[in-house]
């Protein structure tokens, strides 16, 4: 095992993994549709976004020539169900005109671009935040970029891994400097995350008795529901 691996990290993943199982993200069909459902996301539940992603299938707008021909409500229109509609139709214009431009619609151009520089690209259009463009690079590009979200911060506190600020930058250096740089690592972990955050450690509702993560967590046993209501 590679020396910077920190065990701790580890066990919490083995913990996860061996509750949840492999979690098989991102859930899309190709690239393309992973990208719109990582921007139609923010905000709002995946369950949202499936109904979003139906819409824009079933009105031919699942590539970026059409997205792009398309007028703004018909996109409006397919993707309302994900909420923020008038907000994402632009981002998702904005992609796509950017891709045509400068790839000719090609993902896999844009994708053959070096983590640094492609993290900087996606960052600088509108829409696409840190958690987007690493979701992208991850799971779309398949490069390694450790992804964190809410719960990923939830997590790292619940279980002391970090002294505040548990910030996006420092929580991801932190995962990245003590895990293998690896794709399927990193990949299945946000997921098994995801997964915890979603239907175990969920608020007022927390199911602490049956959370593989209850010996790892630091909340006294009392206090486990109250404090998982918070930081999400
Ligand atoms: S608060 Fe409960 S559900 Fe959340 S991590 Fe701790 S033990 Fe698990």
């Amino acid at each position: 095992m590679d020396r910077k691996v920190n065990k701790k990290l580890m066990d919490i993943y083995f913990s996860l993994y061996n509750y949840f199982g492999p979690r098989h993200w991102w859930p899309s069909k190709n690239d393309f549709e992973m990208i719109l459902g990582a921007i139609l996301t923010q905000n709002v539940a995946w369950k949202n976004v499936e109904v979003a992603i139906e819409n824009l299938y079933k009105n031919n707008l699942m590539d970026p020539v059409s997205i792009c021909s398309a007028s703004d409500e018909a996109i409006i229109d397919a993707i309302r169900p994900a909420r923020f509609f008038n907000q994402k139709a632009k981002y998702i214009k904005a992609f796509c005109r950017h891709l045509i431009d400068c790839y000719d619609g090609k993902l896999g151009r844009l994708f053959d671009k070096d983590i640094s520089s492609l993290r900087d690209e996606l960052l600088s259009l509108p829409g696409i935040g840190e958690e987007t463009a690493d979701a992208i690079i991850l799971y779309g590009a398949k490069k390694p970029i450790f992804v964190v979200d809410a719960y990923t911060r939830k997590l790292v506190r619940l279980l002391n891994l970090l002294d505040e600020p548990v910030n996006y930058s420092r929580v991801q250096l932190y995962f990245m400097s003590n895990l293998e740089t690896d794709v399927y690592l990193y990949n299945e972990y946000h997921a098994l995350i995801d997964a915890w955050g979603n239907r175990i450690c969920k608020g007022k509702t927390a199911n602490c008795s049956q959370c593989p993560l209850v010996n790892q967590c630091t909340v006294k046993r009392d206090d486990k529901i109250e404090a998982s209501a918070g930081g999400s």
